[in-house]
């Protein structure tokens, strides 16, 4: 009988996976029928933007953390899928850090090219996910219909994200403070925040592209508050980073250093939690954003119930083709063409990782072990493979780039690892560039 496979979420990771079998199938092979199930009603994930926050028009999480002007904040040449170049999907080579809308329109290009959509159920959210008896029950909520089923699966790839359920920590005087508190979760438009005195709590992606975008749509002043180590660019002069808040007192925000300074809102850049409420307590991953997840073989099968596999869980430094290279290898696994070894193999696999991502010294050594990662992968599999230390290069003259100049980094551009090609100088620096629309990124 043909296998059954539950996706979960039509993100980039999802959407992989569904790129993966239909590849498989384009090149005649037999595969499983599979369902993919999005709480949304489009795919794309985090790149899907919605101006919604708190909760959806069906009382639903919403899914979005991504905002108004986010343009990557790494080289598009370091996430390039290897089977669907940015040339091929515009036409034409294209600056290095293209905004939300040209990222997701790359995205939609190469499954709008398989023919996938009809695999997914849109507006669809996954309540519970049991094991029992050799199968998964999973079930889900049509959302529009306010109708709740159950179906049958042999294997379920779980690709619901990691960047949703925001960490938000308390601060004393926060009840009483006389502006507004938000979590990067919830931030979507810098413009609210012009004429303003920001103070941000964190040093993560997100407290140094809001605080960016918060200063150059005019941002009064940003203050940046961290626990252990500054971030240390050279930042504009409105800029300061200072110790850890230790309370607010009416507009006052104090520091460990003694000193403190008034501020009109406060953004929490304080990280997001692994969270799957609908995975039953077996078959829930618990594991810190890191490069070496904890229980998973190749980090992607759940050492506790290998037919379960987790996808796009890691921290990233690659995203898309990290995404790929597990899509194409959980497939293969599902059809038979690789084999799992025993649980203590997988056990061993996870430990060694966990040990060789812990002895490495700075982010370069984090790079260069996420890109071996997805090598060994790729090894194992037909996805095209590709030149994966260029890519790693990518990121380490990024890393240069954002030392000279945080607010000009994304003015510099990249060699394709895909087909070779320069990407063109961007006709606007960032930081002028008020339009992230698509139509004007790709004028010449
Ligand atoms: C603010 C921000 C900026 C980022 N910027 C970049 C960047 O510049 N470059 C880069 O490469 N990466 C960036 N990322 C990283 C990002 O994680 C990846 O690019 C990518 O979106 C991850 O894909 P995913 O499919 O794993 O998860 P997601 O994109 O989170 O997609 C998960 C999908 O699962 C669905 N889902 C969740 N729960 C359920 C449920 N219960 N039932 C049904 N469906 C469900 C969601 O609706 C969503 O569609 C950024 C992340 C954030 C938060």
């Amino acid at each position: 009988m043909t296998k059954r496979i539950a996706v979960l979420g039509a993100g980039p990771s999802g959407l992989a996976q569904l790129r993966a079998f239909q590849s498989a199938a384009a090149k005649g092979a037999d595969i499983p029928e599979i369902v993919c199930f999005e709480k949304q009603s489009n795919w794309g994930g985090l790149w899907n933007y919605t101006w919604r926050t708190g909760l959806d028009q069906y009382g639903e999480p919403v899914h979005g953390s991504m905002y108004r002007y986010l343009w990557s904040n790494g080289p598009k040449e370091g996430l390039e899928f290897a089977d669907y170049s940015f040339e091929e999907h515009f036409g034409k080579q294209i600056a290095s850090y293209p905004p939300r809308a040209v990222l997701f329109d790359y995205i939609e290009g190469r499954v709008k090219k398989a023919g996938v959509r009809d695999w997914i159920r849109f507006e669809t959210a996954v309540k519970d996910v049991q094991f029992d008896d050799g199968q998964f029950k999973v079930t889900v909520k049509d959302l529009p219909g306010d109708r709740v089923y159950s179906e049958q699966f042999d294997h379920v790839i779980c690709c619901t994200g990691h960047f949703s359920t925001p960490n938000v920590p308390q601060f004393d005087g926060f009840e009483s403070f006389q502006g507004r508190v938000l979590h990067a979760h919830d931030f979507r438009d810098a413009v609210e925040f012009k004429g303003q005195d920001i103070l941000i709590i964190g040093t993560s992606y997100s407290a140094e592209d809001i605080g960016s975008q918060c200063w150059k749509y005019g941002a009064k002043s940003i203050t940046v508050s961290h626990r252990t180590a500054a971030m240390g660019y050279d930042w504009p002069d409105n800029w300061d980073e200072v110790p850890l808040l230790t309370k607010l007192d009416g507009k006052t925000a104090h520091f460990k250093d003694g000193t403190s300074r008034e501020v009109d809102a406060v953004i929490l850049c304080t990280g997001y939690q692994h969270h799957f409420p609908f995975m039953a307590d077996d078959l829930r991953l618990r594991t810190a954003n890191r490069l070496a997840t904890a229980d998973l073989y190749k980090g992607v099968a759940f050492v506790d119930n290998p037919a379960l596999f987790y996808l796009g869980m890691q921290d990233q430094w690659f995203t898309f083709n990290m995404f790929d290279a597990q899509a194409w290898w959980v497939r293969d696994v599902i059809m038979g063409r690789i084999a799992l070894p025993d649980r203590a193999t997988m056990e061993a696999d996870v430990a060694d990782r966990v040990a060789r991502e812990d002895a490495g010294e700075d982010d370069y050594d984090a790079i260069w072990y996420q890109g071996d990662y997805i090598k060994e992968l790729i090894a194992e599999t037909d996805y095209p493979s590709f030149d994966v230390e260029g890519a790693c290069k990518a990121f380490k003259a990024w890393k240069g780039h954002k030392k000279a100049g945080i607010m000009t980094f994304r003015d510099n551009g990249y060699k394709s690892v895909i087909t070779g090609t320069m990407a063109p100088k961007h006709h606007t620096p960032w930081k002028d560039a008020l339009d992230d629309s698509l139509e004007v990124y790709l004028q010449n």
